[in-house]
């Protein structure tokens, strides 16, 4: 799946399948995260199949989205938002991130760089746009006084309490973090692997069609209806272009381009 970069007040995504347009929608979203299960809704609900495996960009990542495709007996494969960050140097090294910090799952309970216990304070609940409810666990610092990793560790400098005065909490969406694991553990297989590079590949190849080869930068029309026909009309050309190309170069029946081994 894929969003576009048209110049245009619409957000127009692309589910690809085989090199081929399979769906698409238009929409208001200003955002990927909140398209994704309207998209898949409105897909199942036409095509009258689901596919199994559902691969998406960082911008797709949330509980939400983990959540439906979890219960709509789908395989997510979305890279996580913080692939490219939980990479980094400064990433491994910040002692302040739980990914840092010991835990013990039994008792539930993280230890600092400082060798003290951070257990569950208390839960946060917060509802999002779309009316989801996410869980928070907080965990909060035994103590934290004289610690000298504090500027290190606590972060948030436009807190109005002194440094001095303030203890370490953490945030831990554990749903969330269950699921990004699970993710994490299907894109970095090998199949996971191959379905991403494709993703790239295929999904954003086929804005590139229409932005390059297609020359299509502008809708013609105004509405959503409208611009709804346009890109279905668009998608078609498209489509028909890449049958032409895939009989052309003796490919039709492929729908995963392999992985080149260095
Ligand atoms: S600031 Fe608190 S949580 Fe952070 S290392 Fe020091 S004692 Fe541990």
């Amino acid at each position: 799946m894929g969003n576009g970069q048209l110049k245009s007040a619409y957000n127009l995504q692309h589910g690809v399948d085989s090199e081929y347009i399979t769906w698409l929608t238009i929409g208001p979203q200003p955002t990927d995260t909140t398209t994704l299960i309207p998209f898949l809704k409105d897909a199942q609900e036409h095509l009258k199949f689901k596919y199994k495996n559902i691969t998406a960009d960082a911008g797709y990542e949330s509980e939400e989205n983990y959540l439906f495709l979890e219960a709509n007996g789908q395989l997510s494969y979305i890279k996580t938002a913080n692939y490219e960050i939980s990479k980094t140097r400064k990433y491994k090294n910040d002692i302040g991130k739980i990914e840092n910090m010991e835990y013990d799952v039994k008792k539930d309970i993280y230890t600092c760089r400082n060798g003290k216990k951070l257990g569950v304070d208390h839960i946060r609940h917060s509802k999002n746009k779309t009316g989801y409810v996410s869980e928070k666990t907080i965990y909060k610092c035994e103590d934290c006084n004289g610690c000298s990793y504090k500027s290190e560790c606590i972060k948030g400098n436009n807190c109005k309490t002194p440094l001095e005065e303030r203890t370490k909490t953490l945030q831990v969406a554990k749903i969330f973090l269950k699921h990004r694991k699970e993710d994490l553990d299907r894109i970095l297989s090998e199949e996971g692997i191959l379905f991403r590079t494709n993703r790239s590949i295929q999904a954003e190849g086929s804005f590139g069609d229409l932005k390059q080869d297609m020359q299509f930068r502008r809708y013609l029309s105004k509405g959503n209806a409208n611009v709804l026909a346009e890109s279905t009309l668009l998608a078609m050309a498209r489509n028909i272009n890449k049958l032409h190309n895939k009989i052309q170069n003796g490919r039709t029946g492929t729908h995963l381009f392999p992985i080149k081994s260095a």
